[in-house]
């Protein structure tokens, strides 16, 4: 559980960039491609935030950014109130114990050589955590945990469904006891039929141990059961950031619009009008000028070909980048 008081989480003005090598002979040049472009966004302790949009779009780079996996090219990132985007790594592995990973793919994140024992128990013996009973003794807790018996701990991978495999994933990000977890794409490698149970796991988790989750995903329905708000990216920019009940009801930016417009009705007879957007999204290494949705924004203005719109708070907690909704005036503009 976490203490302390403030966000758990807090960046500001996030940014990462690749250089790549592009063409052949005289045209070979190396390109810079922004995958994170200057995101802002604190995450409360105990909350779920969603990140989502398109594949490509910078969400993953943002999580693995988060944790340090990869070095933020600029921008700051505090954790518990510690500015960790330049620590060094003896500094950082303490903090690396309360913040963990859950990965997409159950299947390519477990060594197939290992037994579940020794794949749960792996960042306990990196941290020397314990000694070999203990570890025992906690692997079986946390395989309890995650609802795998116990007495399965000395099995392979490969013996165990793709929802149980996630499952024994989560069993692992949990052993270090962690209070930050980032999920990528935690359900979307399963079976349609499983992943209500992985993610009501998640949310029981969550509770139980006072988890805070950042939570990647595509799918806005999958988000909608877990999140307490949700933040839309396009092309390494947040676009939209709100708590649940006020995106679902009411989206403003055009293509969260579209997004939502995709996810079927569960209720019969009623209907959702699709919003069906034009052509791809544009490359990272060439966005768009102005605000980089405008080249499939069915409502883009000529100000969108050359303004870039601000993220700005449009109701209470409610922020988008869109020229369709400007900041209202503040109390002391309106008197
Ligand atoms: Fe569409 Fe313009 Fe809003 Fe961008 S700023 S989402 S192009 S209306």
């Amino acid at each position: 559980m976490s203490g302390g008081r403030g966000p758990l989480v807090e960046v500001e003005g996030l940014t990462k960039s690749f250089h790549l090598r592009t063409g052949f002979g005289f045209r070979r040049a190396r390109r810079e491609l922004v995958a994170v472009a200057g995101v802002s966004f604190t995450l409360e302790r105990g909350e779920t935030l969603g990140l989502v949009g398109e594949s490509g779009c910078g969400k993953t780079t943002t999580g693995r950014l988060l944790l340090r996996l990869l070095e933020p090219t600029a921008g700051v990132i505090r954790f518990a109130g510690r500015e960790i985007q330049a620590l060094p790594e003896r500094e950082l592995r303490p903090l690396r114990r309360r913040m963990q990973i859950i990965f997409q793919d159950p299947y390519g994140s477990l060594d197939p050589r290992m037994t579940v024992e020794e794949i749960v128990a792996e960042p306990l013996v990196v941290h020397g955590v314990g000694d070999r009973a203990a570890r025992a003794r906690r692997v079986r807790e946390l395989l309890d945990r995650v609802g795998i018996p116990a007495s399965w701990a000395d099995r392979h991978p490969h013996e165990f469904s793709g929802g149980q495999r996630q499952r024994i994933g989560i069993a692992r990000a949990l052993a270090l006891d962690p209070e930050f977890l980032v999920c990528d794409e935690p359900v979307s490698a399963l079976d349609v039929s499983i992943r209500a149970q992985v993610v009501n796991l998640l949310v029981d988790l969550g509770r139980e141990l006072g988890l805070t989750y950042l939570f990647i995903s595509h799918d806005l329905a999958v988000v909608r059961h877990i999140c307490d708000r949700v933040a839309v990216m396009y092309l390494g920019r947040i676009v939209e950031l709100a708590p649940k009940a006020s995106l679902y009801r009411e989206p403003l930016h055009p293509y969260t619009r579209a997004l939502l417009s995709a996810i079927p009705v569960p209720r019969p007879g009623r209907k959702r009008a699709r919003i069906v957007l034009a052509g791809d999204v544009p490359s990272p290494l060439d966005p768009p000028a102005g605000c980089r949705f405008h080249t499939r924004c069915p409502q883009a203005m000529e100000v969108c070909r050359r303004v870039e719109p601000e993220l700005v708070e449009v109701r209470p907690g409610h922020r988008v980048a869109c020229h369709l909704h400007p900041a209202p005036p503040s109390n002391g503009a309106r008197a």
